[in-house]
């Protein structure tokens, strides 16, 4: 119980809760490339001055958000992420 209520604390602070799902998650279907990237710039510039961009990110990473912008990066992004940790994690 104690998560959730921290995962609503920052939550409540999101930069992104003044703007459309869609910059985020993209539209449901039918984006380009070209579509893509500058809706994912726009996404992470919000994410950029966003005071809880951190907290975001590793909410994203623990629950497998699978779609979308997240603290700042894409999915793929996050991916990559996972893969670095998981080197750090046997390298240690
Ligand atoms: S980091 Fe980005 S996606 Fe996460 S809460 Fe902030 S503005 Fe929203």
């Amino acid at each position: 119980m104690a998560e959730s209520i921290e995962e609503m604390d920052w939550q409540e602070q999101a930069a992104c809760r003044d703007h459309e799902n869609v910059i985020f998650f993209g539209p449901e279907q039918g984006e380009s490339e070209l579509e893509r990237q500058p809706r994912e710039a726009h996404a992470k510039s919000i994410c950029q001055r966003c005071p809880v961009a951190e907290p975001c990110l590793e909410f994203a990473m623990e629950s497998n958000q699978k779609y979308g912008i997240w603290g700042g990066l894409n999915e793929k992004e996050r991916a990559s992420l996972k893969r670095r940790r998981a080197r750090a994690r046997r390298a240690s």
